[in-house]
Parts: structure tokens; sequence; C-alpha cells
């Protein structure tokens, strides 16, 4: 079942369905066209309720005789004076004659099969019962939907469309029917008569009747029209529903997708910013490494420029720290850095950035240092280094080398000074602080 309603779903989705629904509609409009036809023979010569009539009932003399062959009935008949207007004709009752006849209201035409020796027009009356006018029994109440026509050779058989015909003027009167009943109404017809015309002469006639035809379509044309306007109606209203229903589920889903993504964005821009600085952080001794000391090294340089702030850079070096390694074993060693590393941290200010440079050599880059300071800052380091047991297994001295930043210098030739006083601290028996020559102009 719920795969059913999901295939009609997707009919409706993928707008099959109006394509289904156009040809439809060009099938039933071309059936209409071209088909679908109701048509009704009414022939007399087998029809059995036919029966003769003249102006006698009205107190005339006229005379009246019927025969049937195989395709029609003859009537035969004489006008006679008597009644003021003489005529001759016949009856036809469809259903019961009274109050239930045939509903010729839906046919588009009417052919009507009559022809009449000599010259002369015929009348064709459709008697309706209409409720409302109707007196019980009084056959003359039935309305007198009325044609009267000379029926031609060229002319045969005479077609009529409801339209033409008219309800007769003396019977409204005579009838004192209200106006609005005064209509021609073929929605229930008990019978109908062909009478010989108005001005139909005296004496003998002839007239044959073969019979009648109703013709129309199987289904109205305002049904028709009215059901595929329905049908075209509901179609667009469900498509607009489940239209609706789609934009919400899609509008949902966009909303989720857009809120996974802001997430997603979220983590990695924490990711980023870790990494950022994991990247620039020395993994064992949690100092800065090289890549972080850069973007403070600019930094300071800038400030030197601008704000004439000096900056010194004291680089050190742990002294005989292979003999430390192969002694104790590495891991020691790296005991060494982390202890060393902490408290260089502890002595210094939090302007000032400690950078492991490489194996067990740091830097200490000072901002708004001049060289004398960073002098002392050194000799405060290396004196607490000395004077701290760092590991318990033997005393750990460091070397030191000095350099005071100047304004456009390369940081290569720097770190070239620095290296350079190190080197001569190294030289002059370790543990010990030197100072690269200062050349500050101002
Ligand atoms: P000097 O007094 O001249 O500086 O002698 P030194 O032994 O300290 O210098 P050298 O450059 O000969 O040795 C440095 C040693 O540091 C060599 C290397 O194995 C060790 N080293 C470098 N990085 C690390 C590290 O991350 N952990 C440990 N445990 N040792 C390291
Ligand atoms: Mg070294
Ligand atoms: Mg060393």
């Amino acid at each position: 079942m719920s795969r059913l309603f999901e295939k009609i779903y997707v009919l409706f989705r993928m707008n099959i369905l109006i394509f289904v629904l156009l040809a439809l509609t060009a099938i039933a409009l071309f059936a209409y066209e071209n088909g679908l036809d109701n048509i009704e023979f009414l022939k007399l010569s087998d029809f059995p309720y036919v029966i003769a009539q003249s102006d006698s009932v009205d107190g005339g003399g006229s005379a009246v005789k019927l025969t049937r062959t195989d395709s029609s009935v003859i009537m035969d008949y004489e006008l006679r004076e008597g009644y003021a207007y003489p005529y001759a004709g016949v009856k036809i009752f469809l259903g019961d004659g009274k109050v239930r006849g045939k509903d010729l209201s839906h046919y588009d035409s009417i052919f009507v099969w009559v022809k009449p020796r000599g010259e002369g027009s015929v009348r064709l009356y459709m008697r309706g019962y209409d409720s409302a006018i109707y007196r019980d029994g009084d056959e003359t109440s039935l309305k007198f939907n009325e044609i009267e026509f000379f029926p031609l050779n060229e002319t045969y058989p005479a077609v009529f469309v409801p339209q033409e015909f008219r309800v007769a003027g003396w019977w409204v009167a005579q009838n004192e029917v209200d106006v609005h009943k005064a209509r021609v109404d073929l929605s229930n017809i008990p019978l109908i008569e062909i009478q010989t015309g108005t001005n139909a002469p005296l004496g003998y006639g002839t007239l044959e009747i073969r019979g009648l035809c109703f013709k129309g379509k199987k289904i109205a044309k305002e049904d028709l029209t009215t059901g595929i306007v329905g049908v075209w109606f509901v179609t667009f209203f469900m498509i607009l529903v489940i239209r609706f229903f789609d934009y919400s589920r899609e509008r949902a889903a966009a909303k989720k997708k857009r809120e996974e993504l802001e997430k997603n964005l979220k983590a990695l821009e924490i990711e980023k910013t870790e990494y950022e600085k994991s990247s620039k952080e020395d993994p064992l001794t949690g100092c800065l490494n090289r890549a972080g000391f850069s973007s403070i090294l600019m930094r300071e340089q800038e400030n030197l420029v601008k704000n004439d702030s000096p900056v010194s850079f004291v680089i050190l070096d742990i002294d005989h720290f292979k003999h430390i390694n192969d002694q104790y074993g590495h891991s020691v060693g790296d005991e060494v850095l982390v202890i060393l590393c902490k408290l260089i941290q502890s002595k210094i200010r939090n302007t000032d950035a400690l950078v492991r440079w490489g194996g067990e050599e740091f830097v200490i880059l000072c901002s708004d240092t001049p060289i004398q300071n960073a002098q002392f800052l050194a000799e405060k380091l290396r004196m607490a280094i000395e004077n701290t047991q760092l590991i318990k297994q033997q005393q750990v001295t460091c070397s030191f080398g000095i350099a005071e930043m100047v304004a456009g210098e390369d940081p290569k030739r720097l770190f070239e000074r620095a290296d350079k006083a190190l080197y001569a601290s190294k030289e002059n028996g370790r543990n010990r602080v030197t100072s690269a020559t200062f050349k500050r102009t101002r």
C-alpha cells in the first residue's frame, strides 16, 4: 500500500501526470467530437403506439385513416368544414402517454421523415409533461412544444435543433400558463403529434410518415467540460500540496546541512588553532620552536624600527650535554631539557620569548631590553642553573652569548653575532656569559 502511495507520489512529483492529463484531455475531446453519439430511432412502421386523430374530437368533421407499410405509416385524410381549424394527424405515445414520457432534452438534433402528398405545411408537437401545469387525465394540459414546417424533397428528412421549437401561444393563453413556465421543455415528452399544417386545404390528402430520429452525445458537453476541469483542478491541487511538502522538506534538509557545515567549520577552526599552536611549539619542552619564533622576531624588529625599543638576543647552550646523554641515557637528557626550560621560564618576563633553537640550544628574545639588561638576565640565569640541582646525577651548567638587535639588520647576522659570543663562552671555559660587541648608534 505504501509502495503504491510512493509511486503515485513520484508521478505527481515528476509532473508526468500533467502530460498524462494533457493526453487524456485531448483524447476525450477528440472522442467527443468524433464519436460518443447517442442515436435513437423511432420507426413508425413497427412502433405499436400510433393512433390517428382528427378535429372530430373538437367537433369537426374531418376523417382520417392509417395504413402501415414495411417502412412507414400512411395517413389518408379528408379535411372537412366543421371545426374552425380543420386538421388530421397521428398521435405517437411514448412512455405512458400521460405523465411519464421520454427525455429528449439531451439530444442535439431531431430528424423527421414526413412526406405530404401535395403541398402544405406540417405541424410537429412535442407534448411535454409539467407537473405544475398538468391536470389529471386532461391531455390538453400537456405542453405544446411546436414546430411548423414545409416538408421539401431537397430537405428530406427535415432536421431541427431543440432551440427551434416554440410553445404554442394559444395553448399558453388557454391554460393561463405563467410566462416563466411557457418556455420549451423537452425533458419529459409522453406524446408526439404530427398533423396537417395551419392552412391545409379542405379535401383529400395523404401524409407518409416514416418516423423520427433523435441524435445527441452520450455525455453532455457541460458534463465533459466540468469533468475535465475537475480532474485538472484536483491534480493541480495535489501537485501544489506535494510541492509545498517537498519545499518544507528541502528547507529542513538545507537547514540541517547548514548546521552541520557550521559545526564542521567550528571544529576545523579549533583544529586549525591547535595545529597552529602545536606547529609553533616544541613538543618536548612546550616552549616555542623556530617557526613560532619568526613571527615574534618580526614583531620585535618592527617595534625597534618604529618605537626605537631595544631588543636583545640571548643564546644559551648546555655544557657537555653529550656527556649527560652518554652517561645517564637519553631520557635523562630529555629530563634536563624539560626542567631547564621550566627554570628559565620562571625567571624571564612574560614579554620575553623562550625558543628551543635546536638540540640543547635555546634562545631568549627579550623585548624592550638593552644589552646591559640582557647581560644581567643571562648572568642571573647562569647562576640559577648552576645553583639548581636539575638532575640528581650531576650539576648542569650553560654557556651564554648575547647580542642586541640593530635596526634593519638581517636576523641571520644578529644570530651569528650572538653565536660567536656563545662560542667565546665555550672557548673560555663554559658556564659563562659573553656579549657581542654592542653597535647601537643612538
Ligand atoms: P658543548 O659543551 O660544547 O656544548 O658540548 P655538548 O656535548 O653539549 O655539545 P654537542 O653539540 O657535542 O652535543 C649536543 C648533544 O645534544 C648531542 C645530541 O645527542 C644531544 N641532543 C640533541 N637534542 C637532544 C634531545 O632532544 N634530547 C636529548 N636527550 N639529547 C639531545
Ligand atoms: Mg650545542
Ligand atoms: Mg652543548
